[in-house]
């Protein structure tokens, strides 16, 4: 899987949504499922990096994205069952959904963790998964195979001092995952499993290690084998699973 070479129609007629598609991972591998036939819904905090990618899917001739500006920390139930709507009349389904976008919070022991951004981590990063799974089986449900892809890292497999929130909302989401999968496995066509990116040249990475040299990670460009076997038929039968897109050191 992780040689999985993705012929060039992978994800021809697919509509994918992926969140935090504005920055980092998200927005690569949004870019690299258009770049494979995909029309990509582009969810993201910030409408002036949202528009950057839809300016850059659409300059290279790529399926015609959608941009969606919304705030995952804030989202209601009912803004999500608007989303399902939205989608099915614009797009008739939703074959895959990649659930990527999450903050860091701050990197300090629990004893001095602050509350609020205890609670807008885990809203952002864990809370939200669960609501647009939730939200969105409606229209994932029209499709004829729905992929379904959570973000882990490895803090969410083996707790580790000073990730406070971040680390706790990560490992809700190896269980969600689980769930879900569990849940949903047998009874439909859609499956969900988990992808730890490893460590990643992106703005994230930097305020968690600052002293690092970033021109010692791969880019988010390099990692995305995964991405593309897990959101295909190529992993037809592999659900409720968490894979590692890169070699953990
Ligand atoms: P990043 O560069 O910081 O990008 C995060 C993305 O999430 C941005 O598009 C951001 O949107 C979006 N986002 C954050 N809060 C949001 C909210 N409340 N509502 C909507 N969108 C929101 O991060 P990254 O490094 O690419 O990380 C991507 C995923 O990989 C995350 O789940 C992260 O935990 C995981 N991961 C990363 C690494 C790594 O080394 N980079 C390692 C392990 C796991 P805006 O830009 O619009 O704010």
């Amino acid at each position: 899987m992780h040689d999985f070479q993705a012929p060039p129609d992978l994800f021809a007629n697919r509509t994918i949504l992926v969140t935090g598609a504005s920055d980092g991972i998200g927005r690569a591998a949004a870019i690299s499922y258009a770049s494979l036939g995909a029309q990509v819904i582009l969810l993201g905090r910030s409408q002036e990096k949202l528009a950057a990618v839809y300016d850059h899917i659409e300059q290279a001739g790529y399926p015609q994205p959608a941009m969606l500006p919304m705030d995952l920390a804030y989202a209601t139930p009912e803004q999500y069952q608007q989303l399902a709507t939205m989608l099915t009349n614009e797009f008739g389904h939703l074959d895959g959904l990649l659930l990527n976008a999450a903050v860091l919070g701050d990197i300090t022991p629990l004893e001095q963790y602050e509350i609020g951004t205890w609670d807008h981590v885990m809203a952002t990063n864990l809370r939200s998964n669960f609501m647009m799974i939730q939200g969105l089986l409606p229209v994932l449900r029209l499709a004829q195979q729905a992929n379904i892809i959570m973000t882990t890292s490895s803090v969410g497999r083996q707790g580790r001092a000073y990730w406070g929130a971040y680390a706790v909302s990560k490992a809700g989401i190896e269980s969600l995952c689980q769930i879900w999968a569990a849940e949903l496995g047998n009874t439909s066509r859609i499956r969900v499993n988990c992808i730890n990116p490893g460590a990643t040249r992106t703005l994230m990475r930097l305020h968690a290690y600052p002293a690092e040299n970033p021109e010692n990670l791969r880019r988010p460009e390099e990692i995305l084998s995964l991405y593309h076997y897990l959101m295909c038929e190529a992993s037809a039968g592999v659900n409720g699973t968490s894979m590692d897109a890169q070699p953990v050191s």
